[in-house]
């Protein structure tokens, strides 16, 4: 539990809240000003270190010894950095993945951990059918091509009466479900925390992971990036898949092996992957730049304006109940606040 004493009370003298909240991710407050404007009206003080702003990790140390609440983007924290967070009570993740944070070291120092789910998961689906059409189209291809003038045709690949596997489906597994429905593709999925009834709903048929590799002409990746899904598709995997498989990754690079993708890719195994996601973020030195049939975007699932609207708002919303000792949702580590 968050001792009583770290929680924050309103002064009663001129109803503001007296606290800091940090600022590390890229988009928060940028894009859609109206939720950090909300902190501020509160009386909240906002320190603010982007991943692009140039100031060195010492000026980062200094705002997080004096922070009382951290919006977290995919900066990493560790339990290094959070041992000199003697105030900190809460990382709100501007988000859904928490592979970034240490929520051991979080919990050991009574910091609770929340997320944002259901604020961009709508978002993350859409991009993933824009990339799946991008790669199955050869959209970049034909683009560049045209633009260069000149006038060449691009063989695709139809969706329609194809089967889709899904891996991993949450929230955004089951939006891209919904809308690869829409195009009449037939859907299987594998999620060993199987979710029963939105399943049955959506007419979803289960698989387990080897038969899912083995029948889907197109993979869509979207579990979390945990031990074990780290490295998941690999060497074994992609030779298990139907030769001219056709993936698709908003999930997490290193989900992927990127090496193994690369030889897969090179060898026409897998016709294509298109990915939001890589192993290391910018990926200036991963080997699937150099292919044709790799479709990538830059960490982008997220962002449109209603899906940061939504996350702003719900990052907020969490930063004011623990300040205020309120109930919370959407709590990564309950044992820490359980209000
Ligand atoms: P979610 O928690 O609702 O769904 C994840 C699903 O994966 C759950 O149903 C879980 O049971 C399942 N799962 C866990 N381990 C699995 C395994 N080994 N194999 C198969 N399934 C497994 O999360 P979500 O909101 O759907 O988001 C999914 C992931 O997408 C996030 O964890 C995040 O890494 C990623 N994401 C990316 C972007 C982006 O900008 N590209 C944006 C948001 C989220």
């Amino acid at each position: 539990m968050v001792d009583d004493q770290k929680i924050l009370r309103r002064e009663e003298k001129d109803n503001v809240l007296k606290f800091n909240v940090l600022v590390t991710t890229r988009s928060f407050g940028k894009i859609v000003p109206e939720p950090m404007e909300r902190l501020r009206n509160e009386g909240i003080h906002i320190l603010e270190w982007r991943e692009e702003s140039g100031l060195g990790i010492d000026k980062l140390k200094e705002m997080v010894l004096q922070a009382d609440g951290w919006i977290i983007g995919n900066y990493p924290i560790d339990a290094k950095i959070l041992e000199n967070a003697p105030k900190l009570k809460i990382i709100a993740k501007h988000g859904v993945g928490v592979d970034n944070i240490d929520i051991h070291a979080a919990t050991k120092k009574g910091i609770v951990v929340t997320i944002a789910p259901g604020a961009n998961d709508q978002a993350v689906a859409d991009l993933t059918m824009s990339l799946l059409l991008s790669m199955v189209r050869r959209i970049p291809e034909a683009n560049a091509s045209v633009k260069s003038g000149r006038w060449e045709r691009f063989l695709g690949f139809g969706l329609p009466g194809k089967t889709m596997g899904i891996i991993g489906l949450g929230h955004i597994g089951q939006w891209v479900a919904r809308r690869a429905k829409g195009f009449d593709m037939e859907i299987l999925a594998h999620d060993p925390y199987w979710p029963e009834e939105a399943a049955r709903k959506l007419g979803i048929a289960r698989a387990d992971f080897d038969t899912l590799l083995r029948k889907s002409n197109v993979i869509s990746l979207h579990a979390p990036l945990t031990p074990e899904t780290e490295g998941l598709i690999g060497e074994r995997e992609l030779s298990l898949v139907k030769d001219g498989v056709w993936i698709v990754n908003t999930s997490r690079g290193k989900i992927v092996q990127e090496r193994a993708m690369y030889e897969a890719l090179l060898s026409g195994k897998v016709a294509g992957y298109a990915t939001d996601v890589f192993e290391v973020e910018p990926p200036l030195a991963s080997p699937l730049l150099k292919l044709s049939n790799v479709v990538a975007t830059p960490h982008i699932g997220s962002y449109t304006k209603d899906a940061l609207r939504m996350l702003g708002e719900r990052v907020v919303e969490s930063i004011l109940r623990v300040f205020r000792g309120e109930r919370l949702e959407f709590v990564v580590n309950p044992e820490v606040y359980n209000r």
